[in-house]
């Protein structure tokens, strides 16, 4: 394998070290695709590409977020049935039909991993898919969440998908919240909408961030005025949790030893400058049939599924909504 500098000291683009949670996540699913994605990616246009396919899971989470988001910015008051359902309409017969015709058409807009890798989509697949989409932005129409959200009034809502960051020991962390709001009570609820049905693995990690920024911008006067909720549209279940000053205090040390360990990687940490031979492949032929850059590490089995992987439909994924965040 070549040696490659994804981001070279002598790019004047060079983008900055910089920590979130899909990156933490990332690094912990395989050292290469961490490289790929956060280094490589911003010098090679192909590898940008790859990293911005999008499977099936995460274009219905996706789907998802952009409707609802739109409503909230667009509207902000509760809309009637056939509004609603106007809404959801228009989510699965305009956006997903448009992205499907981009994706098939090889659009650099919108690539699923699918087509890039010829996988075959069932009929059963894309129903599954469909109805993730329906079933979220309806429950999310009839949800406590809006209502509450709604109930507090528009000059009470403080973020909508704003992506923001701040600093853990010298350290951007970028993050994007759903919706943070004011309830009547003075508390600051930070929202995020989720399409799988069970706990992602950094979730917790997630909502701490969110609520060590909210703690930083002086929304509050102390943690304990901080509550989370993770929505689960599809299943729909709502877990809201309190949060106090040692659940912040976990948060900001989990952020800190984590990106400690991905520049122990860098070959020039202070110009965040990283080599590829430095950040290895794994040897997990699951993880690596259903990753973007499947093409790269392993170019001769491009549309086959690798040896070792369950053949394609025996492991469809749990959808899961990781949305990228920073860089
Ligand atoms: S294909 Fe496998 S080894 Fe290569 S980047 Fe993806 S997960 Fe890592």
């Amino acid at each position: 394998m070549e040696a490659s500098a994804g981001t070279s000291p002598q790019n004047p683009d060079r983008v900055g070290f910089s920590w979130s949670v899909s990156r933490h996540d990332c690094f912990e699913s395989c050292r290469r695709r961490y490289f790929y994605s956060y280094y490589a990616a911003n010098e090679d246009p192909e590898i940008h590409r790859l990293k911005k396919l999008s499977a099936l899971p995460l274009w219905a989470g996706n789907v998802v977020h952009e409707t609802i988001e739109t409503f909230l910015k667009e509207r902000g008051v509760a809309p009637s049935d056939a509004e609603a359902e106007a809404v959801v309409k228009a989510a699965v017969h305009g956006q997903m039909l448009a992205d499907w015709r981009d994706s098939e058409s090889g659009s650099l807009r919108f690539r699923l991993f699918e087509h890039e890798y010829q996988t075959p989509v069932e009929a059963e697949d894309k129903k599954i898919v469909v109805g993730i989409v329906m079933r979220s932005l309806r429950n999310f129409f009839r949800s406590p969440t809006l209502a509450a959200a709604l109930a507090a009034g528009r000059d009470r809502w403080l973020t909508i998908e704003d992506l923001v960051s701040f600093e853990v020991d010298g350290v951007a962390v970028f993050l994007r919240m759903d919706l943070a709001y004011r309830d009547p009570d003075g508390r600051v609820v930070i929202v995020d909408w989720k399409t799988g049905r069970g706990e992602g693995r950094f979730n917790e990690i997630q909502m701490a961030g969110y609520a060590l920024y909210a703690a930083r911008q002086g929304w509050v006067a102390s943690p304990e005025e901080i509550r989370t909720e993770l929505a689960y549209l599809a299943v729909p279940r709502y877990v809201r949790r309190d949060v106090d000053a040692k659940r912040l205090d976990q948060a900001q040390a989990f952020i800190a030893k984590s990106a400690g360990r991905m520049k122990a990687l860098l070959l020039d940490p202070l110009a965040n400058v990283a080599r590829l031979e430095d950040f290895p492949m794994i040897d997990r032929p699951r993880v690596c049939q259903r990753c973007n850059f499947r093409g790269l590490c392993f170019p001769r089995a491009r549309a086959e599924v690798l040896p070792g992987a369950p053949p394609e439909g025996a492991q469809r994924p749990a959808v899961t909504m990781t949305r990228e965040v920073g860089s």
